[in-house]
């Protein structure tokens, strides 16, 4: 699997007149590697030429950490070298460099310094048009986190997670624990809104305690790994009312959930990823809530949770068979309430395959 990433890497490059790519913390170098960068202030740096052996600039300490593979090798480096060095060195005669999008600046500026005559180009040019289209193994370990997340917010739904005199905080602890428990390696966000809370689409989970009759917003989503260390995200957002909804809100919610299931009709592959976008806000428009509808329809999902495509009015691109990303329309009233409803989304061959099976009406828990 990584070396046919790496040469397909190779190809964009190639196409793109690219010499080198340099990738370091972030995750196109799990994409190729299996292997994720520590985050912290030592060089981690894949350096793949167009021709000849991939090597990884690691700190020696941190060498273990990585699998031996046939792929690359390593070369690890001690306290008091200067990694920079290194990569200069791999880097030869190379002039148009891709560098990964989240690299530190420190770094580009250390080797821009060295080698002024580097051209430093953003790595995405060369891991998009991979990492956007999802073959069928990705699509299945996309769809396994999924069902993940889609149990847990079967309990949501149940009222086997207790909700009412819970604060929003308590119940997003206990979702990033479910989480876990459900195989996942890593908890990236689980976002519970009560009330006029979930006006705010990115609302913290705080010390507000849920009460009866009211709206909750719960968002949530981890990373689960594979064996060969990459891992696939899962993101997902449902709400349920703790008792019976005013008329309000209930045609609010009709309004979004049908919304939501003409956008998720509406992805098939070779159309605009904004019709997607469009189907779904032109719906809740008419029903008066178009300022309401404060975000784009949707982003791709992979091995980072937001990734492209973007479902997002003016990205006129096609989508491809193989694209996966969410279809969370929401209705944000400021102050009172609010809904959204996600799902992840597959363009397949035989148009859209939602990888969220979970029940999209609103639950009512006691
Ligand atoms: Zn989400
Ligand atoms: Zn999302
Ligand atoms: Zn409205």
């Amino acid at each position: 699997m990584f070396a046919d990433r790496i040469e397909r890497a190779r190809q964009e490059m190639t196409a793109k007149g690219l010499d080198a790519l340099l990738l370091s913390v972030g995750a196109d170098l799990p994409y190729l590697t299996g292997y994720e960068a520590m985050p912290l202030e030592r060089l981690t740096m894949l350096v793949v030429p167009l021709e000849g052996e991939p090597r990884l600039v690691i700190p020696k300490l941190e060498a273990p950490l990585v699998a031996e593979r046939d792929e690359f090798t390593l070369l690890p480096w001690g306290e008091t070298e200067d990694p920079l060095d290194h990569v200069v060195t791999l880097l030869g005669g190379a002039r148009e460099v891709a560098i990964g999008d989240t690299t530190w600046a420190r770094f580009v500026i250390g080797l821009l310094d060295r080698s002024p005559e580097l051209h430093f180009r953003s790595a995405s040019e060369v891991m998009t048009p991979l990492r956007a289209v999802k073959t069928p193994d990705e699509v299945e370990r996309l769809r396994a986190a999924a069902h993940a997340v889609d149990r847990i917010a079967g309990r949501l739904r149940s009222g086997e997670i207790p909700l009412v005199g819970q604060t929003e905080a308590a119940v997003s602890a206990e979702l990033g624990r479910q989480i876990l428990e459900e195989g996942h390696g890593k908890v990236n966000f689980a976002i519970v809104a009560a009330g006029e809370n979930a006006a705010s689409p990115h609302h913290h989970a705080g010390d507000r305690v849920i009460r009866e009759n009211e709206v909750v917003l719960c968002d949530f989503g981890g990373t689960m790994y594979g064996d060969d260390g990459v891992g696939y995200c899962s993101d997902l957002t449902r709400c349920v009312y703790t008792g019976q909804p005013p008329a309000e809100f209930a045609e609010l919610y009709q309004v979004l959930q049908d919304a939501q299931a003409a956008s998720v009709a509406a992805v098939r592959a070779g159309t605009p990823a904004e019709d997607v976008d469009r189907v779904g806000r032109g719906m809740i428009a008419a029903a008066g809530h178009g300022d309401h509808f404060v975000h784009r329809t949707g982003h791709g999902i992979g091995v980072e949770a937001h990734e492209e495509p973007y479902i997002v009015e003016g990205n006129t691109d096609q989508l491809d068979v193989g694209n996966a990303f969410s279809v969370e329309p929401g209705i944000y009233v400021p102050g009172k309430w609010g809904a959204r409803i996600e799902d992840i989304v597959v363009a397949s061959a035989n148009g859209p395959d939602p990888l969220n099976i979970v029940d999209h009406e609103l639950a009512i828990v006691g």
